[in-house]
């Protein structure tokens, strides 16, 4: 059997791939071949309330969700809500944390975080986005995550790392800065589509569409996927 051609690859850096109607079908393409391969997708970061999904997502910066999720396993464990952990001493959180990295400023966040949460919001996380980028160490991303995950409710698309490198290579967008890649997503993804979209990349690029190697000659999005940037 001879060797399957390899789709050509396309440059982003000569104009960009699609126009504004191209992408907003590209994106409805997208999201159609995501919801077959995908039906049912659930957040990676292990959580029993919306605190616990908080108190990961912080947590996740900078740290696999693998890891994440077996530092929470204890950590939720001994201290499952926002008034266990606002009293448990910095240095106990720091060594509980320590493995996800930069632990003395996720630790304390956390810990601050569980402290506002006490203090103006009854220990409860607020389904509020300017109430919850109110919080230490709770920026945009972080409050798209818990209010989409833990509520059901759609204030923007979550790029991490995977979402924002299939956007790319798929032509939804050419931007980098993960602030602009999300306005760029927001414009042409029915707002209903929002909080699955970003599970579903997820999945996708880690199980089809790799950082290093990602797997064209068998993804099912290769008839449609002008593969930017990708060598
Ligand atoms: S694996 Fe290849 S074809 Fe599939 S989405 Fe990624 S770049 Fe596109």
């Amino acid at each position: 059997m001879p060797p399957k051609k390899s789709l050509p690859s396309r440059s982003s850096g000569a104009k960009k791939p699609f126009t504004q109607p191209d992408r907003k079908r590209q994106g409805a393409k997208v999201l159609r071949r995501l919801a077959a391969d995908f039906p049912d997708v659930e957040c990676a970061l292990k959580h029993d309330s919306p605190f616990q999904l908080l108190v990961a997502t912080i947590l996740s910066a900078q740290c696999t969700d693998e890891r994440v999720n077996i530092v929470t396993g204890p950590l939720f464990q001994a201290y499952p809500t926002a008034a266990d952990l606002a009293v448990v001493p910095i240095k106990r959180v720091e060594k509980l944390v320590h493995s996800t990295g930069f632990f003395r400023n996720k630790a304390k966040n956390i810990r601050s975080c569980s402290q506002a949460l006490v203090d103006h919001h009854d220990g409860e996380v607020p389904q509020d986005l300017e109430a919850l980028v109110a919080l230490p160490g709770v920026g945009r991303k972080t409050a798209n995550v818990v209010l989409g995950t833990a509520f059901g409710i759609p204030t923007g698309v979550v790029v991490d790392t995977h979402v924002g490198r299939l956007s790319r290579r798929l032509g939804l967008t050419t931007e980098k800065d993960a602030v602009k890649v999300e306005r760029d997503l927001i414009a042409i993804l029915p707002k209903k589509s929002w909080i699955d979209f970003s599970h579903r990349m997820i999945y996708h690029g880690r199980q089809v569409c790799g950082s290093r190697k990602p797997q064209c000659d068998t993804c099912s999005m290769r008839k449609f996927c002008p593969r930017v940037d990708v060598g």
